[in-house]
């Protein structure tokens, strides 16, 4: 017979077979060393509540990154990274508009050859911001796992 036990520590329910009750075991969520004794139905927690134990653990671990970010040495080099990213999309859109105008001029001077500068103008354009924008996300990251492992690795010392 399967039963469950609640862990103490994180709440989560353990199953195990029934010949298992007064045994310890680790809980698989934790890591916490538990009884295995189960409760009565009712006093076991409802299960609405752990959906709400994890969102809670994931702003607590945003919150953690939010701190190393706010304590970081790096805190520049993420600005030069946005300052970056925003010349390079400002540049983007002006040779977008550059390339665009030359084309309908060229057009409208009866040159029909002007649209494939069109053409050309909103791919590079789309290209680019393409690239500008996946390689702010990745410099980002990067600072980021820079970051957390110099922050363990400044917390592992004593
Ligand atoms: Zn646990």
């Amino acid at each position: 017979m399967t039963l469950k036990t609640s862990c103490h520590n994180c709440g989560i329910n353990i199953e195990h077979d029934d010949w298992m009750i007064g045994q310890e075991a680790q809980c698989p969520d934790c890591g916490q060393t538990i009884l295995l004794a189960p409760k009565k139905e009712t006093q076991s927690p409802p299960p609405k509540e752990l959906p709400e134990l994890k969102t809670k653990q994931v702003s607590a671990a945003q919150m953690h990154l939010e701190l190393i970010r706010d304590n970081s040495c790096y805190k520049q080099l993420r600005q030069v990274i946005d300052v970056v990213y925003i010349i390079g999309f400002v540049a983007a859109i002006i040779g977008l508009l550059i390339g665009v105008l030359n084309g309908r001029a060229t057009i409208l001077n009866g040159d029909g050859g002007g649209w494939i500068d069109v053409l050309l103008s909103i791919v590079s354009a789309i290209g680019a911001i393409i690239f500008l924008v996946a390689g702010r996300q990745a410099a980002l990251l990067a600072v980021d796992i820079a970051d957390t492992l110099l922050h363990e690795h400044s917390q592992s010392k004593p």
